[in-house]
């Protein structure tokens, strides 16, 4: 594997303006038919997982209205991300010819073969260029859960089946949780679209974990910091040695001056391009 030449970090904090339900399954002491995931020391968080899939369906909504850059993980774009025809003949083509993972990486970066999200994302094949940590309650506080009362539904028709209540818990509205996200040698349009999606979070349009239609889980992210390493330039030898020696995230990378900035550039870059193109 090569060695990595350049990668960003956002961090922030991710505030929650309604209540969210991200769903631990049983076994826990709460006393609910739907509890919400907990750390082992019993304080809720967000799974990076959780945040990534809500991440990449913010993304994917708005890049699929530029022509070409995701396939939204939809059959016929022709990007072998997707579970159809494409992703058939491409996982044939595999096997016959037997490739070996060198062999596998090289094709998957052919032009459009991959779509842009499902190479920032990850596809089947290949790991994405982003990843998404955990996400934990910003301050040492206990958080105080709320148990709601609900109507079970029926998931086929959609209607409240007869005389059938349940509960689930939810983490209140205003806890507030840390965000990190990695983001490791992206092209100019990956780094656009991962910047994309934290503007869309940074302005409130973001809403994860489940019970979405009830309008729980909308969020915001704020406190935006960005850092940069860049090991390409003439000072790559200085650089690299303050980034492993560096114990702190501030030591080892170089903060952006100016986030909003940062996004601003970094989006419409992309999108003078694409649309020229359309
Ligand atoms: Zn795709």
């Amino acid at each position: 594997m090569a060695a990595f030449s350049y990668r960003y970090v956002f961090r922030g904090r991710l505030k929650l303006l309604t209540a969210m339900h991200i769903g631990g399954g049983r076994g826990t002491l709460v006393p609910t038919d739907s509890p919400v995931v907990r750390t082992p020391d019993g304080r809720p968080f967000i799974p990076g997982s959780s945040f990534k899939g809500a991440f990449r369906a913010t993304v994917e909504k708005l890049a699929s209205a530029l022509s070409g850059v995701s396939c939204g993980l939809l059959p016929g774009s022709g990007c072998v991300g997707a579970q159809d025809d494409a992703q058939k003949a491409f996982n044939k083509r595999r096997r016959n010819e037997n490739w070996d993972e060198a062999r596998l990486v090289s094709e998957l970066a052919a032009p459009g073969v991959l779509c842009h999200t499902c190479k920032l994302f990850g596809s089947a094949f290949l790991a994405g260029k982003i990843q998404f940590d955990d996400l934990y309650l910003a301050d040492e506080l206990d958080a105080i859960m709320q148990i709601r009362d609900g109507v079970a539904i029926d998931r086929d028709s959609e209607k409240a089946v007869d005389g059938l209540k349940y509960d689930y818990e939810v983490v209140p509205a205003n806890y507030g949780f840390d965000l990190t996200i990695r983001l490791n040698e992206p092209d100019t349009m990956e780094l656009a679209l991962a910047c994309v999606g934290v503007s869309e979070f940074g302005a409130g349009f973001g809403q994860i974990g489940g019970l979405r239609s009830r309008g729980l889980g909308r969020c915001q992210l704020g406190d935006l910091r960005i850092y940069e390493l860049d090991l390409r330039g003439a000072d790559r030898a200085e650089r690299l040695k303050r980034y492993l020696l560096g114990a702190r995230l501030e030591d080892k990378m170089t903060e952006v001056p100016d986030p909003s900035q940062f996004l601003e550039s970094a989006i419409s870059r992309v999108l003078s391009q694409a649309l020229a193109k359309e």
